[in-house]
């Protein structure tokens, strides 16, 4: 679904964001992306979405060469992908359901299709009762479920969530958790960057780290530090 071949990207800078990195996803791994600030994680990110192009090697996403997308195909792409963000972004002056409907609006689907896909949704994500609900008038977790659903309406085959509970408090971050795993379960492919140790720790999925651009580790059920 994913593969990265000896990609690097240099900023005008002279910064190497990402350095002669290689990696595979299948369809239906869920990855953490980890490392420090400034590891290279959002570039990474940004190649997937077509938001930058690789200086060296390729970005393949679907067996499709991301760099050689024409230029109206890019809302496509990314449409094709989910993305889910740390500061939720959504539309404060619009009740849930308009939060998530506005995603399917510019592909002109049918009122009665709008209404029964934004309901699945909501319900993937437990908010059902909420559709009527504006955003200042939800708890952080909720906030984050919304934007989790609005990622999934279009159902992409990959779920990008970029530091998804790094606004929330523990019990609230293992509640975005648990809906990311039942998308998961469903056979969504999630990619997830994180600095949440204890989450990376528990659930033991596969570890992807970077350091200063290099890949450092790509490790199976792996910890968010490598145990001596
Ligand atoms: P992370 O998401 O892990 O914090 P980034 O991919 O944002 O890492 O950044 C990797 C490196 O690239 C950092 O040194 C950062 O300062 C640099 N960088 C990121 N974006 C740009 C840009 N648009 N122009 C120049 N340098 C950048």
């Amino acid at each position: 679904m994913i593969e990265f071949q000896n990609v690097s990207r240099v900023y005008k800078n002279q910064v190497r964001a990402l350095d002669d990195v290689s990696f595979h996803i299948a369809p239906g791994e869920f990855v953490f992306l980890i490392g420090e600030s400034g590891a290279g994680k959002s570039t990474l990110i940004k190649l997937l979405l077509r938001e930058e192009v690789p200086n060296f090697g390729k970005v393949l996403y679907q067996g499709n060469n991301v760099a050689s997308i024409r230029a109206r195909r890019i809302p496509r792409h990314r449409q094709s992908m989910g993305v889910v963000f740390q500061d939720f972004r959504l539309l404060d002056d619009r009740t849930v359901f308009d939060n998530i409907s506005f995603a399917l609006e510019i592909f002109g689907y049918p009122n009665a299709q709008i209404k029964r896909k934004v309901a699945d949704v909501l319900e993937l994500v437990d908010l059902t009762r909420k559709a009527g609900s504006y955003p200042n008038q939800l708890s952080g977790g909720e906030r984050q479920r919304v934007s989790i659903a609005r990622a999934m309406v279009n159902n992409p085959a990959l779920l990008i969530a970029d530091e998804p509970t790094g606004n929330l408090d523990p019990d609230t971050s293992w509640e975005i958790l648990r809906a990311l795993r039942d998308i998961n379960n469903t056979g969504t492919t999630i990619l997830m960057a994180t600095h949440a140790s204890d989450i990376v720790n528990r659930m033991r999925k596969r570890v992807l780290e970077l350091h200063s651009g290099h890949l450092v580790r790509d490790e199976e059920g792996g910890a968010y530090s490598v145990q001596a």
